[in-house]
């Protein structure tokens, strides 16, 4: 999508800090860091938000859930002690980049519920 700022890093025209990536999947640093750990794991298709997972993604959904989070939660060290994945979804639930993204936040304890 042409002003997406998500589809531009994952075509290589905005710079990234990437810590993994495939044919389908980048995950690169989040520029404003809320944990030591801090981490985007984007779809490279543009998809707005998790509503928007099309029937056709399933195979997508299944490959950031089962291999992408599990192997970037091991090489980022963070596996053991444990980390909070995130996807925030609309206006309410504080999405302001309309491109879908899961944080992966660790290296420190979270609090629930959240703010
Ligand atoms: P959201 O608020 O859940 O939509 O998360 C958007 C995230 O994208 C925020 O944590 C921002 O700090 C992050 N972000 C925005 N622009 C960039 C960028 O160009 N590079 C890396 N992270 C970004």
């Amino acid at each position: 999508m042409a002003d997406c700022i998500f589809c531009k890093i994952a075509q290589g025209e905005i710079p990234s800090t990437k810590v993994y990536e495939d044919d389908t999947v980048l995950a690169f640093r989040d520029l404003d860091p809320q944990a030591p750990e801090h981490v985007l794991i984007i779809p490279k298709k543009h998809i707005r938000s998790v509503l928007d997972f099309g029937a056709e993604d399933g195979a997508l959904a299944a490959h950031i859930l089962t291999e992408v989070v599990p192997q970037l939660a091991r090489s980022l060290g963070v596996d053991g002690d444990g980390f909070r994945l995130v996807t925030n979804t609309g206006e309410d639930g504080g999405q302001t980049v309309g491109h879908l993204h899961f944080h992966l936040l660790g290296g420190r304890a979270f609090a629930w519920p959240p703010g």
